[in-house]
């Protein structure tokens, strides 16, 4: 098998496997092949991986912001050293193309390392209130263990995303990957113990949706941040709150991108394409319904659809592919499954719509594929596809475009194309949206909050705001005088 690692969890510094675990086939989505053979944790590794990272926080807690920032700067240069030999494992992961996990997934990983470790320093400060002659002090504290549960689209830059802020701030975490895409996770955990992380503060289970719940209720987890779906997010923030625990929730979306007539339109379709198409489609922030101011339809349409069938699909690992494959056989037959709802309900098949013959029948591939003359109402139109289908709706105004834009239980992010800056600004202030960019789509530096409103989640990952969403305020008040009570 191309990707066996040592063994299937990484606890305490070092790989364990308990074979009593179910069986977790890793499949390269890309041909079908098992490429690994993992066992998800029975109940013993769940309770080894917890016990580990609480006995390791509370020395990590006392180290300063500093010393723990500069292990993390270290791994994020070990990745960047072997960002080819990650990225082809995120490859056989995912089936994401190499094209795509060359410059996106390590390397985001360890932007994220290398931007925490460097910020923990002046982020972890508090202030200092005066109050007459006595005075307070705030101080931010770690919350202990975190839970930090991926999704299979971002493997390793999801996993980095969790683990750099919440150890920067002092935390130990215990992430469980997608039992899609186990592998990335266990490799960080590997470049974390080589940078000088000390054992058991970065452990990885494998696990699925029954082991999710081993991990969420269990006692010693002070907090659960969950990149997924909304209705795990509805089960897993439920079974938190029950316990009074802290929780950031990633979640699904719908985003609205809307294209003016005035707008470039290459640049629009350029956005329009990267928000439907990159990693297939597989990525919650894109913009999936695509409005289209009346005037502009046809050209937009017709070189929308040039530039669509010139894509090249196929092998993940040939630098020239474009696009690879989705991540199993149950995901390729739900986007088929959507795309024939689409045909059934009305919309126009612009292009793509099925599954490319020139392709392995065993892998998951997808075409890229375009609906216009999609209406609100149409299933396309409301439920996330999680795949290279990119929905296109007719709009007249931009009073009726943003009441349309929101209507949508989701609210993760949104996009506005316009050279008129003063309507792009107006537009986007309006958008119930995490998220929105203008004149282009889903660039997610480190540097910027990302996440979601309404059903697409809360908390914020990245930026300064992901330190304060991964340690809470201690405030303590002097008394500089005797203490008087009125008895
Ligand atoms: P999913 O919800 O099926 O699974 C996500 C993770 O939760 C997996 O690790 C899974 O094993 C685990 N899980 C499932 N049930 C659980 C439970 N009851 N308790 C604890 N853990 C449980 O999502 P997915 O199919 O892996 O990923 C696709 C979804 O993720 C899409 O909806 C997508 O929009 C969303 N997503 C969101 C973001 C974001 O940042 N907002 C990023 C990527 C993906």
């Amino acid at each position: 098998m191309k990707a066996q690692p040592k063994a299937s969890h990484f606890i305490d510094g070092d790989y364990v496997e308990d074979t009593a675990g179910t069986v977790i086939e890793c499949v390269y989505p890309a041909t079908g092949e098992v490429i690994a053979r993992l066992h998800a944790a029975t109940p013993a590794i769940v309770e080894k991986a917890v016990a580990s990272a609480k006995a390791a926080q509370t020395e990590w807690a006392k180290m300063s912001p500093t010393a723990r920032g500069r292990i993390l700067y270290k791994a994020s240069q070990i990745m960047r050293e072997r960002n080819r030999e990650l990225s082809e494992l995120e490859t056989l992961d995912t089936g994401k193309p190499i094209q795509e996990t060359i410059v996106a997934d390590p390397t985001s990983g360890a932007d994220s390392l290398e931007f925490f470790g460097g910020v923990a320093p002046a982020a972890l400060n508090g202030e200092q209130i005066p109050l007459g002659g006595d005075w307070a002090y705030t101080k931010r504290i770690p919350l202990g263990v975190v839970l930090g549960i991926g999704a299979w689209n971002y493997p390793q830059q999801i996993c980095c995303w969790k683990a750099a802020p919440a150890l920067v701030a002092g935390n130990a975490m215990v992430f469980k990957p997608s039992e899609n895409t186990p592998l990335g996770a266990l490799k960080i955990a590997e470049i974390l113990i080589e940078a000088g992380l000390p054992k058991g503060l970065f452990n990885v289970v494998q696990g699925d949706r029954d082991t999710g719940p081993l991990l969420v209720n269990h006692p010693d987890i002070a907090k659960v941040t969950l990149t997924g779906s909304v209705p795990t997010g509805r089960k897993v923030a439920g079974a938190a709150a029950g316990q009074m625990k802290h929780v950031t929730m990633e979640l699904g979306g719908k985003s609205p991108m809307i294209v003016f007539d005035d707008a470039d339109i290459e640049s629009a379709i350029s956005g329009a394409m990267l928000g439907n198409f990159y990693s297939s489609g597989q990525i919650c922030s894109n913009g999936t319904r695509v409005f289209i101011q009346k005037g502009i339809k046809d050209k937009f349409l017709a070189r929308l659809k040039e530039r669509t069938e010139a894509i090249i699909m196929g092998d993940p690992m040939d630098e020239a592919t474009h696009l690879g494959p989705l991540v199993n056989k149950a995901q390729q037959e739900k986007v088929l499954c959507y795309i024939e709802k689409g045909k059934a309900e009305g919309a126009t098949l612009l292009t793509g719509g099925g599954i490319p013959n020139h392709v392995s029948s065993e892998g998951c591939f997808v075409q890229p594929t375009v609906f216009a003359d999609v209406t609100d109402g149409m299933t396309i139109a409301r439920e996330e596809i999680f795949g290279p289908v990119m929905c296109v709706l007719d709009f007249d105004s931009e009073d009726e475009v943003i009441a349309r834009a929101n209507a949508t239980e989701f609210g993760l992010a949104g996009g506005v194309f316009t050279a008129d800056m003063t309507r792009a600004h107006r537009v986007v202030d309006q958008l119930e949206a995490g998220t929105v960019w203008i004149n282009t789509y889903n660039l997610c530096p480190v540097e910027i909050p990302f996440g979601g409103v309404k059903q697409s989640g809360f908390g914020r990952e990245n930026s300064l705001a992901a330190i304060h969403h991964f340690s809470e305020i201690k405030t303590v008040y002097v008394g500089m005088g005797p203490c008087e009570a009125p008895y």
